[in-house]
């Protein structure tokens, strides 16, 4: 692990639609260079160059399938993967005493609970957005949630994004959930709405609703709506390119290095907590 100089940092899942944004990210940003590069063994993109695979030419630095070596070596670890994949690498960065961005979204509470656990040994920022906007939406949602009351204003919260993501709500739609859970000083898990088929009833006062669209391109669109009796506040994010999330995360790996170990949001890393 290198002391001074520019962070080195490992992107693991580099073959991905964010692993190859991170890479370019990287690229283009100070204080920061691409480690290693890492897929599963079974990966058709083994050996390839991780920056010739995203784009910007050759950085000699081959897609490899052995995380520990490459963990050893360097600063920290961009992590856009899967929820199992996530909850290894956190293992790792553990044992590496690392920083562990994680980005990776659909986590159940037993992944959640080993990430905290590994945040004992690593610094780990998790975000379900790495985006500033969506973070500081993530504070008006909140503030909203507090100024209008239960009674008078329902909250549902709207998500669209691409044909190939595998989970939902996604990971935003539920960060944004969250906010409005504690602008109303309740507890999401308790009190949301994920889906809604059939003879339903009526609306539970004080629920907070959510609604999935996938679709095409779509980068990851969402809305807030906070709807009352003759009147209707919509509060909306659209991303149009993934480089918002992957500099969100180089910025929060920088932020995170020589911080102490522990569990960490985005909401720390902009300041906004
Ligand atoms: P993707 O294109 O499927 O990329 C995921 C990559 O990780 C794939 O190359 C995959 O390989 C690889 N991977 C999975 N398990 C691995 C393992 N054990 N070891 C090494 N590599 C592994 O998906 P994506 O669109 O980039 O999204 C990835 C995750 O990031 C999703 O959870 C998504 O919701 C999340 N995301 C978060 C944000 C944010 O701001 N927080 C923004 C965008 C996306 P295989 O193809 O072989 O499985």
């Amino acid at each position: 692990m290198s002391e001074a100089g520019d962070m080195g940092l490992v992107v693991v899942g580099a073959a991905g639609r964010m692993g190859q944004t991170l890479i370019r990210a990287i690229h283009t940003m100070p204080g920061a260079r691409v480690a290693a590069a890492i897929e599963r063994p079974d990966s058709a993109h083994l050996g390839k160059d991780a920056g010739e695979l995203a784009g910007i030419g050759i950085i000699k630095v081959p897609i490899v399938d052995d995380p520990l070596p490459a963990f050893a070596k360097a600063d920290g670890v961009l992590d856009f993967t899967a929820p199992a994949a996530s909850v290894e690498f956190a293992g790792y960065a553990a044992q590496a005493r690392i920083v562990h961005v994680i980005g990776t979204t659909g986590c159940s509470a037993e992944d959640n609970a080993k990430i905290a656990a590994a945040a004992r040994h690593a610094t780990i920022v998790k975000s379900g957005n790495m985006s500033l906007g969506v973070n500081l939406l993530a504070v008006l949602v909140e503030q909203a949630a507090k100024a209008l009351d239960a009674d008078d204003f329902d909250i549902e919260i709207l998500e669209m994004h691409h044909r190939h993501k595998v989970d939902a709500p996604s990971g935003t739609a539920l960060l944004l959930g969250e906010a409005a859970a504690k602008g109303r000083g309740i507890d999401l898990a308790d009190n949301s709405v994920r889906v809604r088929d059939g003879h339903t009833g009526v609306r539970k006062t004080g629920s907070i609703g959510f609604a999935t669209l996938r679709g095409g391109s779509v980068v990851g669109d969402h809305s807030v709506i906070l709807a009352g009796t003759g009147e209707r506040i919509t509060l909306s994010h659209h991303a149009e390119d993934r480089a918002i999330f992957a500099r969100g995360a180089v910025k929060a790996a920088l932020w995170a290095r020589g911080k102490k170990p522990g569990l960490y949001s985005m909401r720390d890393v902009l300041g906004l907590s």
